[in-house]
Order: C-alpha cells, then sequence, then structure tokens
C-alpha cells in the first residue's frame, strides 16, 4: 500500500494538471471520408437497400459533373452507372466494377458495424474490404481522371450493382440481361475477387490478380410426408426423409482432379514459393490423386481440386412434440470450371434418393479464364510490379466476373490493398476494416492503373 503523504502529493499535482483537451479527430483523405460516409449507409443484404448507396455515389459524380444513370430492378433493386467518354476511345472502354451490397454483420463486433468508426489508424465496419472500399478507390481514380482532364484513348465506365453477395440475378446479370447499352465497347472488366499475399513482417510477397474461379450451384431440396404427433413410430416424416437423403449425399467419397485452369495458377504460383512447397505447387498432378491430396496441402487449398457440398440452411419442425408435413435444405455447391452441371445434378438427385423436388437457385455455365494478356492486364501488371510480383490467380470463391466472362469479356478479380491474414479475416466476419494509410496507397494504385490503361502511348 502507498504510504499516505504521497499519495497526497500525488493528489495534489494531479490537481495542478489542467483537463486533457479531447483527441482530435483524425484528419481523413477525401477518398476515406468518402469511405466512412459508404460504411455509415446500411446495405445489408437482403434486403441490400442499395438505393441510399447508389443516391450517395450518385451525389460525388454530380459535384464533379460526371453525369450518371440510376437504373432499377423491377423490384426496386438501385445500380448506379457513369460513362468518363472520349471521343479518340473509338466507344471501347473498361469497367470497374463494385457491389453496394454487404452481408449482415452478425455478432462479434467491438464497434457498431454501421458508424464509420476510425480506431487506431483504421476504418471499421462492414464493408471496409468486402467491397466499398474497392469502390471507393475506383471512384476516386475516376474522378482524378475527370478533374485532370486527361486524355483518353478509352472510356472508362463506374459501375455500382446490387445484390453481389446473393448471387447477382438483381444486379450485374439483370443489367447485362436488361440493360446491355450500359456495356457497349466493354473490353476488360476491373472488379473484387483479387488479394495480395504477406509474408514476415507485413512484406509484400504477390499481388494476385484473379482470372478464374470456381462456380456455384445452389441448391434447395425439399421433401414432404407424413405430419402429426410426436409420438410414435413415423417412417414418412419429411424431416426424417430430408436427413437421410442427405446424409446419402453426402456420404458420396469426394472426387479430385487438377482442372487446367487451376493447373495454369499452381505453375504461376509455384516460383513464388519456398523449396518445399514449389515442389508440390509445379507438380499438382502428381499429388493430387481421385481419393484425395498424396500430400499434405495448404490450409484450404484442397478446395482447389473438387466440387464442394455445403449444406448451409435446414428447415423443417419446429415444435419438439409436432412431426412436420414438409422439410427442406439449403445446399451450396461450388464446382470446378469445367465440372459438368448436369452430370453433377442427375448424381445428386440419385443419391438423394426418391421423394424431392430439387429446385436449381443459382447456377453458372463454364467460362474460360480471362487472359494473362492485354491492355488491362498489361496496365495491372505496370502499375503494380514495382512493389511485388504479379500473378494470375485461380479462386474457391466466386464473383460476379463470371457474367463477363460467360459473354467473352475478360473479367480481373483485384484488391488494390496490400493485406495481412489479421485484416482479412473481417471479410463476412465481425470487426472488417481497413488500414487508412493503405486505403490511400490503394487509391493511387487504382490511379496509375487507370492512367496506364487509358494512356494514349500504349
Ligand atoms: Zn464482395
Amino acid at each position: 500500500m502507498r504510504c499516505l503523504r504521497s499519495s497526497i502529493l500525488l493528489a495534489l499535482l494531479l490537481s495542478a494538471v489542467p483537463p486533457a483537451a479531447p483527441a482530435a479527430a483524425p484528419t481523413l483523405s477525401e477518398p476515406a471520408g468518402w469511405l466512412q460516409q459508404y460504411l455509415r449507409l446500411d446495405t445489408s443484404n437482403p434486403p441490400g437497400n442499395e438505393q441510399r448507396a447508389a443516391d450517395f455515389l450518385a451525389g460525388i459524380l454530380q459535384r464533379e459533373g460526371i453525369a450518371s444513370r440510376m437504373v432499377k430492378t423491377p423490384e426496386g433493386r438501385a445500380n448506379l452507372w457513369a460513362r468518363l467518354s472520349s471521343p479518340a476511345s473509338g466507344g471501347r472502354a473498361v469497367l470497374l466494377l463494385h457491389h453496394m451490397d454487404v452481408v449482415p454483420p452478425g455478432p462479434g463486433w467491438s464497434v457498431e458495424p454501421f458508424a464509420g468508426r476510425v480506431r487506431d489508424g483504421y476504418l471499421w465496419g462492414r464493408g471496409a474490404l468486402d467491397d466499398k472500399s474497392l469502390g471507393i478507390v475506383q471512384l476516386a481514380a475516376l474522378v482524378d481522371l475527370k478533374r485532370r482532364r486527361a486524355p483518353l484513348a478509352r472510356d472508362v465506365i463506374f459501375l455500382a450493382v446490387a445484390d453481389e453477395e446473393n448471387g447477382g440475378l438483381r444486379g450485374t446479370a439483370w443489367l447485362l440481361a436488361q440493360h446491355p447499352e450500359l456495356f457497349q465497347g466493354v473490353e476488360a472488366v476491373v472488379g473484387e475477387g483479387g488479394r495480395s499475399q504477406t509474408g514476415a513482417g507485413g512484406k509484400l510477397l504477390w499481388w494476385g490478380i484473379e482470372v478464374s474461379q470456381k462456380r456455384p450451384l445452389w441448391l434447395e431440396v425439399s421433401t414432404s410426408g407424413r405430419g402429426g404427433h410426436g409420438a410414435g413410430l413415423n417412417p414418412d416424416s419429411a424431416n426424417h426423409q430430408l436427413v437421410q437423403g442427405l446424409a446419402r449425399l453426402l456420404g458420396a467419397p469426394p472426387r479430385f482432379r487438377v482442372s487446367p485452369p487451376v493447373r495454369d495458377y499452381c505453375r504461376a504460383m509455384a516460383p513464388l514459393q519456398n523449396k518445399y512447397w514449389r515442389r508440390i505447387f509445379s507438380n499438382v498432378d502428381a499429388v493430387i490423386a481421385e481419393n484425395g491430396p498424396k500430400e499434405f496441402l495448404m490450409p484450404g487449398m484442397a478446395n482447389l481440386f473438387l466440387d464442394t457440398v455445403q449444406v448451409t440452411v435446414l428447415r423443417g419442425g419446429d415444435r419438439i412434440n409436432v412431426i412436420p408435413a414438409a422439410a427442406s435444405a439449403r445446399i451450396d455447391v461450388r464446382l470446378l470450371p469445367d465440372t459438368d452441371a448436369n452430370a453433377f445434378l442427375k448424381n445428386g438427385e440419385r443419391l438423394l434418393g426418391p421423394g424431392f423436388d430439387v429446385k436449381v437457385l443459382v447456377t453458372s455455365p463454364p467460362t474460360p479464364p480471362s487472359p494473362v494478356s492485354g491492355r488491362l492486364y498489361g496496365a495491372l501488371e505496370r502499375a503494380l510490379r514495382p512493389e511485388a510480383p504479379v500473378v494470375p490467380t485461380f479462386i474457391a470463391g466466386f464473383t460476379d466476373s463470371r457474367f463477363f466472362r460467360e459473354r467473352g469479356i475478360a473479367a480481373y478479380g483485384l484488391s488494390p490493398f496490400r493485406l495481412g491474414p489479421e485484416d482479412t479475416q473481417g471479410i463476412h466476419g465481425p470487426n472488417e476494416r481497413i488500414s487508412l494509410p493503405e486505403l490511400d496507397r490503394g487509391v493511387d494504385r487504382m490511379r496509375r492503373i487507370l492512367s496506364f490503361y487509358v494512356s494514349a502511348a500504349q
């Protein structure tokens, strides 16, 4: 225990100190200020409420003298489009794509997810990485071209879409089908899906530009049976039929294989690995057998070699003593680029057995990878290579890029931020955030990419 005299002395000293002034709020760059406001708009999907985000972005474009167009689906889902045109472009354009909707925040946050809080040098909030920061970086680069009155050898289109997090059917897919005029002359797209890799001490090891991805096959399976009282035997229970059918489906052994875009990805990655992993990455055909990998793989890597089946939603009864007459499950299937979706579906129906109704909620045809060449890929490489090597990547997720690849338009997934694992765990998880200096560096990178892309010299 401290002696009384020194406590009195300390109290006297403390009383002489003037009260501390409140800490000054850190000054945000213009794009960081935009992102802060953007993060304050709750666009959780469902329902999306993208209109509020589209209005906000349209306001910035209007202040910069850039005309924009709001395009709404019959359900009222808003998408925002703007085109910076140049007579020198010959009508050809790059499309800057991002989605305004976010996944609902979920539990576990240490800050309010839609407050746009700045803390510890980070801007916090749902969408800080997926995908509002990319949208702001694209917007800032577009505004920069306009302010500088830069000569454009290509048009630049800014497109903010709805509904990506729920499959994109009321966003990009709908726009492509109903409003082809918005995409006139688009020769390449830059959207989400890329990533960077950091090593010890946060050192940037490489930039990954996503050129190929798995495809969704989202299913709803339902069955019906005899409902009634929970007491007694009832083999016709819908719940029991569902559980047994799903067990047969999940019990089928997974079949591994190396599909060509995954082989290309592994070969591109091999030179960036240490000796141990270089051998694995450059020999995947020898490492992957049909019944599984013959060697230890990096976490998550096995997903690149098989079609995955995940039962994510189960619906049955809600009372312990009542047997429901109907039950259903939603299944998130992810297919390799060259899997025959119809054959996969037929096999799934066979495994489930009789009495099941199988509905396809979202599907996507096979598409070729985007070429590792061309004007946009060249601009990405030129802008990013001074910091780290640029590699084409394959991802186990899916993005709206698939809708463009289906139409033969090259699409590239980019994350213009150097992110460590502690950053990326916020994507679809709690405490999503972006470092403020990294956001500003992302703006610089996107400006450089666009400058190289639109410059006539190239
Ligand atoms: Zn996203």
